[in-house]
């Protein structure tokens, strides 16, 4: 296989092992994919026999497929029932080189309680808020995306975000890079946990944002540059997190 379609498999596998480890992903549930430059198939963490769960994500589980669910079993690895969520995303937004579909906690728990996730803090994370200012939106229905047709009108509550909290259920990201969309998702539930902790930390009194002064402050340094240093902070940060991995469970191994 080319080298940098390996890469790109090495790379989902190294990312979902980093959402397990951070509880953006659950022991099984949950999946991380990538489009396949210039066809109509993706990469994607597949299940299989002798599963140990994501946590435990190696090459050899990241298996290529096709948008469309025409088939149960790839290489003898099940194809997820919410692969519409990945094909049809893939379909739809040609932006989108990197798809997750996670169910982590603080986000699930934020849209059962009804929450907004809103810019609530600043300089703690600059990263987070500005994607805060823009607005988070929330697909209403619990279901089960496992149609194309559920999954157009999931895109649609999507709009032109690159994320979407799904309520009782879960989180969906796009994304340029496998990095980039890891380290959203973990910022994005980071901001649902802070959410509900200030939230239970006042009473349950709704979370006013920062102040439209501080928001305006932001919104000038975001424009001065703090884009430019953002490819910095999140190589930095991807790089925090694979030691963290290659120091714990260890690196993915290679495909056999
Ligand atoms: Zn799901």
């Amino acid at each position: 296989m080319d080298e940098s379609l390996q890469t790109l498999r090495r790379k989902i596998a190294l990312g979902t092992r980093i959402l397990a480890s951070q509880g953006c992903l659950g022991d099984i549930l949950g999946h991380l994919s990538a489009r396949i430059p210039g066809t109509d198939e993706m990469f994607m963490r597949l299940l299989g026999d002798e599963e140990k769960g994501l946590l435990y994500s190696d090459v050899r589980h990241v298996r290529r497929l096709g948008f469309d669910r025409t088939v149960e079993q790839v290489d003898g690895y099940r194809v997820p029932l919410e692969l519409p969520i990945h094909g049809e995303l893939y379909k739809a937004r040609p932006e989108a080189q990197v798809v997750l579909h996670a169910h982590p906690y603080h986000c699930l728990i934020a849209t059962i309680a009804g929450l907004e996730l809103r810019p609530i803090y600043g300089s703690y994370d600059p990263l987070i808020l500005s994607r805060a200012m823009q607005g988070i939106p929330v697909y209403p229905r619990s279901v089960l995306i496992d149609s194309p047709e559920l999954a157009a009108e999931f895109i649609s509550a999507m709009g032109d975000s690159d994320c979407c909290l799904m309520r009782g259920h879960g989180l969906t990201v796009i994304g340029p890079t496998v990095e980039a969309v890891t380290l959203l998702a973990l910022r994005l539930e980071m901001l649902a946990k802070i959410t509900l902790d200030a939230t239970r930390a006042t009473g349950g009194r709704a979370l006013e944002p920062l102040p439209q002064a501080d928001l305006d402050a932001f919104a000038f340094v975001v424009k001065q540059g703090l884009q430019a240093a953002v490819s910095k902070v999140y190589e930095w940060t991807w790089n925090h997190y694979v030691q963290r991995i290659a120091d714990t469970v260890g690196l993915p191994a290679e495909d056999e």
